[in-house]
């Protein structure tokens, strides 16, 4: 299943379902439609029941009840039957929307342009949509079926009565129509309340999530914050739920006034009706069960029709989020994996001409007008202030922008002309927020090269090569399984590593991926300078030979590479190696002598 570009309408909460189970989809439907006809039956059930009763004591002959009663029977049977076989195939299709309908959002989110991931409000929608997308359509579902539910009650009632007398229907319709506007009117009111109230819930979210989480925990002890959020997280829940709890108030007022209104009206109803029952037109039977039919008819339109009016007015404005969501823009490939037969070609450059770049929605030139020849088997360092620009020089690189104006060549082919699996296979990126895998360790590393080798033992070789090569066997081997602990903590045996050797984790992931370009966009800025240095020189010391960019502010970690590039102002200011950019006296040289100090130097 897909989830198609397309505007979302209400029969689409009928579509899905029945789609990703068509035989207990239509079944629900059935059995629903068999429900709701129950009460009118009901009523000719027990009209026939009285009026027989009533004819028994006056003429006798007992037996005639039981037809009558057999009647009744069934029809309670078949209730009582159907509400389990209900929940059965609720849970059936709730099975199929989850394997089918959740895995096709989680596959549109992963093909999304990154545009809408780094963007504020897109990214709000993709959370609430990727929620619990199935269970909002089940919702959804199950209020269409309530609405056809009451739809075929009311409707069989209705019949009934304008068989027996027409205006009392006539009457009834009077009553449904104001209610009807007024249910869906409270249902807006109360929608707007809930997505104000959803804002400072979000907020509220956040805060409870710096008060409780372990990410935090040194910073909450250190800066002693915890009243001060605290208070904080109370104010926001506090608001949202004031906005509800009004919401709800007037809903629940305007709601009892109607049911009221309609309680008098049924009575009305039950009085007008006594005239017809007198001249003989209906019978007691008839009587006494359409009255009860009736008063019940208006109880549910009351209050139970009202509510289900509501969900279905804050159900819609759920289908706009899908269709809003629907609508962003995927990227081919990007949820594919690296197309490693590109690597097969050998990396010669990748060029920059004239490249100009603004994030989406924004006016700032980020990059402006930049131009630059970057060859293979050099260590390469972007060095600059930040944000200078030296992370948006690599995004648009791995392909994730694509609207910049101007040409970025790789092997003097247009990367527009590459797929996103063969930009994927050229690049291996440690961002500054790489990720911690709750794998093992051996995991951890072999993430970075997903179609290796099988052979464990030789997968297991490599891994050791590399951690080896990055200085930190020695305390894999304290590790109580070595290579295969497990990291994290979210396995019993689990040991969590310090920030430093996640870094080299996350480093040698890097190393061991076959593709020809390898970039280190800052993972070590938690270093203090000096340790990121010394990273950055083992780093260089190891991918010897290999492709490296190197992304920086700090400029002791710079001097190793081949050549260094100072981004400013969206242009390549600067480039050559260390020396010859001391010589030349300019920002480089400037930013040198101001980070001297860092590095001890004199
Ligand atoms: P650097 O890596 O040199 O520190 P970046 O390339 O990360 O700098 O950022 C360059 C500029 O672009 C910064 O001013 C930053 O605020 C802005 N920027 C980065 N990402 C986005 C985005 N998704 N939307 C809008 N502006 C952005």
């Amino acid at each position: 299943m897909k989830i198609k570009n397309k505007k979302y309408k209400a029969i689409d909460y009928i579509r899905i379902p029945i789609k990703v189970n068509p035989i207990m989809g239509i079944l629900m439907i059935f059995l629903r439609i068999a429900v709701a006809s129950i009460p009118s039956l009901q009523v000719l059930a027990t009209s026939r029941f009285i009026d027989t009763a009533i004819d028994i004591f006056e003429s006798g002959g007992m037996y005639r009840i039981y037809t009558s009663l057999i009647f009744i029977m069934i029809l309670v049977a078949f209730s009582w039957i159907s509400s389990m076989l209900l929940s059965f195939i609720k849970l059936r299709i709730e099975l199929s929307m989850n394997k089918t309908f959740r895995t096709a959002v989680v596959e549109k989110r992963s093909r999304l342009a990154y545009k809408h991931i780094e963007n504020n409000e897109t990214w709000d929608l993709i959370s609430r949509i990727g929620k619990n997308p199935s269970e909002q359509i089940m919702k959804g579902f199950r209020n269409l079926l309530n609405i056809v539910e009451y739809g075929v009650k009311i409707m069989g009632l209705m019949l009934l009565i304008v068989s027996q007398v027409w205006w009392v229907a006539i009457a009834i319709i009077g009553i449904a129509i104001p209610l009807l506007t007024l249910a869906s009117k409270s249902g807006k009111l109360d929608y707007e309340a809930f997505s104000t109230a959803q804002k400072y819930k979000r907020k509220a979210d956040y805060l409870k999530e710096v008060l409780s989480s372990r990410e935090s925990v040194e910073e909450r002890s250190l800066f002693g914050y915890t009243q001060e959020i605290a208070n904080r997280w109370l104010n926001r829940f506090e608001l949202a739920r004031k906005i509800e709890y009004k919401a709800m108030k007037h809903n629940f007022l305007r709601m009892k006034t109607a049911s009221i209104l309609t309680a008098f009206l049924s009575m009305a109803i039950a009085l007008v009706l006594l005239s017809p029952v007198n001249n003989g037109m209906i019978t007691v039977g008839m009587y006494i069960s359409l009255v009860t039919a009736a008063f019940n008819l208006v109880q549910q339109m009351s209050w139970q029709l009202s509510v289900v009016m509501q969900e279905y007015v804050k159900n819609k404005l759920y289908l706009k989020d899908l269709t809003r969501f629907s609508e962003l823009e995927e990227i081919q490939g990007v949820d594919g994996l690296p197309d490693t037969s590109i690597q097969k070609i050998p990396f010669e450059s990748i060029e920059f001409k004239n490249v100009y770049f603004s994030y989406p929605e924004t006016e700032k030139k980020i990059l402006n007008g930049l131009s630059m020849r970057l060859e293979r088997n050099k260590q390469y360092a972007f060095v600059g202030k930040n944000g200078a620009g030296k992370t948006t020089i690599t995004k648009l690189l791995t392909g994730l922008y694509d609207n910049y104006e101007g040409e970025i060549l790789i092997n003097d082919r247009n990367i527009r002309d590459f797929t996103q699996e063969e930009l994927k296979a050229y690049f291996s990126v440690v961002y500054q927020d790489f990720a911690k895998y709750h794998l093992s360790l051996k995991e951890n590393v072999l993430l970075g090269d997903c179609g290796g080798t099988k052979n464990q033992q030789i997968e297991r070789d490599r891994v050791k090569r590399i951690l080896t090569d990055l200085e930190i066997m020695d305390v894999v081997e304290r590790l109580p399984k070595g290579i295969e602990t497990s990291l994290g903590k979210l396995s019993e045996d689990g040991v969590d590593l310090s920030g430093g050797q996640w870094q080299r984790v996350a480093i040698a992931r890097n190393l061991i991926s076959k593709a020809p370009i390898h970039i280190l966009d800052e993972p070590t800025a938690a270093l203090d300078p000096v340790s990121e240095s010394k990273l950055y020189k083992l780093f260089g010391k190891v991918s010897r030979g290999k492709t490296t960019i190197l992304i920086t502010h700090r400029l002791g970690a710079a001097r190793i590479a081949d050549e260094i590039l100072v981004v400013n102002d969206g242009v390549i200011a600067e480039c050559g190696c260390h020396e010859e950019l001391i010589t030349e006296d300019g920002i480089y040289a400037e930013m040198f002598k101001a980070q001297r100090s860092w590095y001890h130097e004199k």
